[in-house]
Parts: C-alpha cells; sequence; structure tokens
C-alpha cells in the first residue's frame, strides 16, 4: 500500500528546479524502454542527477534494437530526455538462461539472475561513464519472482552493488543507500511505491507528460508462455542452442523431425526474409521452385533423403496454390543448389506428429 500519493510526491519534485551543476552526480540507470524504468529516470534528473540509461541488447528482449541504435537513441532523447546506451550483452545472457542459480518464474523468465547479471554489467560500467551508483525501476512487490523484498536483497548482494543500487521508486520502503546517506540523492524527494496495481505509475506517466510506453514485461519473450514452452524443449533437444538458434526460435511454424532436426518455417514476408538472413554453413534453405509460398529453414539435420522428403512436403503444405505435388528446392547457405524434390503436401497426421 501507498502511504503518500505519488501526486504530492510529483508536485514537491516540480517545485524544486532542476539543478545539473557540474559536480551532480552520474547514474546508470537499467532501462528497458518500459515506464517504470522511464520514471526512475525522471525521478533523478529532476534531483539534478545526470542519467545515462543503459538499454540492454539480449536474443529475448531488446534485440530489434540492434543495428537500429541512432533512431532509437533519437526517439528515447526526443521523447523523454533521456539519454540511453546499448550495451550488447547476448552470450552471458544465453548462458545464465540456460542454468540460472535463482531458477524460472512461472514460464522461463529467470527474473533474479536476469537482474544481477544486468547490475553486475552495470557496476562493471560505472568507470567508464564517470557514474557512481546503479539504478533500476523496480517497485517493491510488483513481481512475485524478482521484486519481493528478499530476492532485492539478493539482487544487489549479488551483483556486487551493496549499497550503492538505487531504485527510487520504491527507496523510501528500503534502507538508505550509500549516496542517500552522503547527501549525493535526496531521499525525501524519492517515490514509496509498492504493489502490482499500476494507478500510481499511471498518474506519474499524466504528470510527467510521458505519452507513449509498452506494458509491463512486454519485451521480454521468457515470459511469453508459448515461446517459453518452445524454448524449454529446444535447450532440451540441443544443449548448444545459440544466439542464431534463439533468433530462429522466435520466428515460423516449428517441427522436429525423426533425426531430431529442426525444420522451420516463415509464416509471412519478414519472417520469410528474416530465415534468409540468419541461414549459416550447415543449414538447408527451402523454396518452393515453381510457385510461390513460404521459406523454410532445416538446422541440426543429418541428411538423408527420407527427412528432407518431410521437411520438403511439410513447407508444400503451406503453399496458398493447392496442387497434389510440387517440387521443393533445397539449398545451402551460399545458395549452392542441394536437390530439388517432387512432393505432396504433408497430411495432418505429419504435420500433428511433428509440429512443436
Ligand atoms: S521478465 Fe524478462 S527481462 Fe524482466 S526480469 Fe524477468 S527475465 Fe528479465
Amino acid at each position: 500500500m501507498n502511504t503518500k500519493s505519488p501526486n504530492h510526491q510529483i508536485t514537491k519534485s516540480l517545485n524544486h528546479s532542476i539543478t545539473q551543476s557540474p559536480n551532480s552526480p552520474t547514474c546508470l540507470v537499467l532501462y528497458s524502454g518500459g515506464l517504470d524504468s522511464i520514471l526512475a529516470c525522471k525521478v533523478l534528473q529532476e534531483q539534478g542527477i545526470h542519467v545515462i540509461a543503459l538499454y540492454f541488447i539480449t536474443p529475448f528482449f531488446g534485440y530489434k534494437l540492434k543495428g537500429q541504435e541512432s533512431i532509437s537513441k533519437k526517439k528515447a532523447l526526443a521523447d523523454h530526455g533521456i539519454q540511453f546506451e546499448k550495451i550488447d550483452i547476448s552470450e552471458a545472457y544465453l548462458k545464465m538462461v540456460k542454468s540460472p542459480e535463482y531458477g524460472y518464474g512461472k514460464y522461463m523468465n529467470p527474473c533474479i539472475d536476469c537482474r544481477i547479471l544486468m547490475v553486475r554489467k552495470a557496476m562493471k560500467m560505472l568507470g567508464e561513464f564517470n557514474a557512481s551508483f546503479v539504478v533500476t525501476g523496480e517497485v517493491l512487490g510488483q513481481r512475485p519472482m524478482s521484486q519481493r523484498r528478499d530476492a532485492l536483497r539478493i539482487i544487489e548482494r549479488d551483483s556486487g552493488a551493496d549499497g550503492l543500487l538505487l531504485r527510487p521508486l520504491s527507496a523510501l520502503h528500503l534502507r538508505p543507500t550509500d549516496m542517500e546517506n552522503k547527501g549525493l540523492v535526496d531521499r525525501s524527494r524519492l517515490l514509496e511505491l509498492t504493489g502490482r496495481g499500476r494507478k500510481d505509475q499511471i498518474a506519474l506517466a499524466v504528470k510527467y507528460g510521458i505519452k507513449e510506453y509498452p506494458a509491463p514485461a512486454g519485451g521480454c519473450v521468457l515470459a511469453d508462455p508459448i515461446l517459453s514452452r518452445r524454448l524449454k524443449r529446444v535447450f532440451e533437444l540441443w544443449p548448444d542452442f545459440d544466439v542464431n538458434d534463439c533468433v530462429l526460435a522466435q520466428m515460423g511454424k516449428h517441427f522436429i523431425l525423426p533425426d531430431r532436426s529442426w525444420l522451420v518455417i516463415g509464416r509471412d514476408e519478414r519472417e520469410n526474409a528474416k530465415i534468409v538472413s540468419i541461414i549459416r554453413k550447415g543449414d538447408i534453405k527451402l523454396d518452393l521452385a515453381r510457385v510461390p509460398g513460404p521459406t523454410g529453414l532445416w538446422r541440426k539435420m543429418i541428411y538423408s533423403d527420407v527427412n528432407a522428403d518431410i521437411a520438403a512436403s511439410i513447407l508444400c503444405r503451406y503453399t496458398k496454390v493447392k496442387k497434389r505435388s510440387e517440387e521443393v528446392k533445397l539449398s545451402g547457405p551460399g545458395s549452392e543448389n542441394i536437390k530439388i524434390f517432387r512432393t505432396v503436401p504433408a497430411s495432418d497426421e505429419t504435420i500433428n506428429k511433428y509440429g512443436m
């Protein structure tokens, strides 16, 4: 329960002028683009603290940002006055997701380990940005796994951020950090939000003029029931599952063939193009030779004509032109032709048997 309304606190904050002097401390904020992390930035900016937002890229969230950094940076600055830096932690993140010390939440979301990894990374970057502490938009009691009081404490301890991790949205419910004790941060201007409700955050968004923000956890596929089920299965099948595999796992229709190989069929033009963009050595691309249709990617196979025919027939099943048989072209990453199969569309039974 909140004991002090955010409106009261914001009005109080806005009555202070923003005075960022050359001696103002700098902090690194774990920034997801979600409302809580934007608010964390705003609360500190209003104290004149210099905020640098770190946007982490992993195979499971933020990945779309890869290659579009300058557009996103301009948008964050224009929309929210927030300067951000993107940090790609894909390899380390995937390693953690396969074996999180504190386990998974409801789905494949290893929230405590996820936070520890990001805070630890931010701590290591303090010197690079001449910053003195780390900030998150966590709210006590908002999420069942990572935002319980004991979990917040574990995150602080295991990331090596003892005393240097500030949660401005719930600070008044937590013990004062070193920055508050030293007077670098004015504790009286921090907030005391708790719980799962979003009412207070929405009121704060209105006060700060924040109009666009995604749904909470909306960008993390590890908290998605369908994708998590698929990820669990592929981690079991292929322990060496890598970042490129993660990208593939998040698109298309999926099939596991008898040799435990993996067939993915694009569902639209965008996915077909994406499949082509991530094909690599050892993969086989499938296309319909004579009519338009989806693109398929066959991976982790031990090649045999029997399995190739199953893969080709599954691809045929998703062409719009329904004929008794079709030609399917199998080619390697460099477009080298492997084989052309004439095959019939897979039956419902085959689709159900191999579908994931
Ligand atoms: S929902 Fe996803 S991004 Fe958020 S803490 Fe959990 S694992 Fe990390």
